[in-house]
């Protein structure tokens, strides 16, 4: 920017005479108007910046925010995964354990007793709408998880108590799996590949190849070790306290097995077969109290994890067909 010329009246020659400025002057005059232009159109621009994406303060603040809405629904997402699993535990515990030990169930209702109610999470209604509403779910149901997992806690302590009371008894109940193959049909009506109609199937189809080995599933003495009808060759253990454990289709029994013979769980009694009215080699296995047929998918409880509890419970209610 060129030095504008200034000029001063002179009282003795009575004109206008131009100010002189020596080069020093100009270059700081210069630089002067520089800075100053300089400064002005810096802070116009920061002006119009803050406006349009926030300071630097402002923008911090808003990934913080952002990060910490992605933490809540990763935290959401794993509260639904842990309230499954409680669901899963509170299942096995009414149906295997409680329903096995004779003991009463514990409703839905009791388990989710005290949850919910007013709306005590009102104070984060000062929050984005989205903010207040995962926040509320977040609370809610964290405390619901809690009042879940204490009253599991209670049960269990009750059942352990139960079991040691009746020690006795609990070894003679069938309570394992009586073969390592997994499970192929369970208990209810199914179709009958040989007859080819829906009807009722009383036990449990395990997979076994010929031979493989099958165990008494709890304390007894054999019943019955030999041919019997569409069973083929059945062995039946009475367990006393009323309980009765069926293994038919074998191929033949373990040494010493014969009507009379002392069993305990676990005790190898026989190997799988395909003898009597069958579609294939398999273990067809029943549990019977007080004479009558009954799902023994609930007798699996000594060596079964809920979550394996939960996967037989899919096998079962999806396979609309029997082995035998
Ligand atoms: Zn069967």
């Amino acid at each position: 920017m060129a030095l504008n010329n200034y000029y001063y009246y002179d009282e003795q020659s009575c004109e206008f005479v131009p100010v002189e400025y020596n080069s020093l002057e100009r270059v700081v005059y210069t630089a002067c108007v520089w800075i100053l232009c300089g400064v002005v159109l810096a802070g116009i621009g920061i002006s119009i910046l803050s406006f349009s994406v926030g300071t630097p303060a402002e923008i911090a603040l808003k990934a913080e925010n952002q990060e910490l809405i992605n933490q809540l629904k990763q935290t959401k997402t794993r509260i639904n995964n842990l309230d499954q699993q409680v669901d899963q535990l509170a299942q096995t515990d009414n149906e295997m354990y409680r329903s096995v030990l004779g003991m009463d169930k514990i409703s839905y209702d009791e388990r989710q007793a005290g949850a919910g109610g007013a709306d005590v999470y009102s104070e984060f209604d000062v929050y984005s709408q989205e903010t207040s509403e995962i926040l509320k779910w977040t609370a809610e149901n964290l405390e619901t998880l809690e009042r879940s997992i204490n009253i599991q806690q209670l049960s269990f302590k009750e059942i352990k108590k139960y079991y040691n009371k009746n020690q006795q008894k609990m070894k003679h109940i069938p309570a394992i799996k009586p073969t390592k193959g997994i499970i192929l049909s369970g208990f209810g009506m199914r179709y009958h590949p040989v007859l080819k109609y829906r009807r009722q199937h009383d036990g449990l189809d395990f997979r076994a190849d010929i031979g493989s080995k099958i165990f008494a599933t709890g304390d007894g003495t054999v019943k019955h070790a030999g041919l019997k009808g569409t069973f083929g060759r059945l062995l039946i253990i009475d367990h006393g306290y009323g309980y009765e454990s069926y293994y038919a289709h074998l191929s033949s029994f373990a040494k010493g097995i014969k009507p009379g013979t002392k069993v305990k769980r676990g005790d190898l009694v026989g190997f799988s077969g395909a003898s009597g009215m069958v579609e294939g080699p398999h273990l067809h296995y029943e549990v019977h109290k007080g004479g009558k047929a009954i799902d023994p998918l609930n007798y699996l409880f000594a060596d079964t994890t809920p979550e394996e509890y939960m996967m037989y419970k899919d096998i079962v209610e999806n396979n609309h067909r029997s082995m035998d």
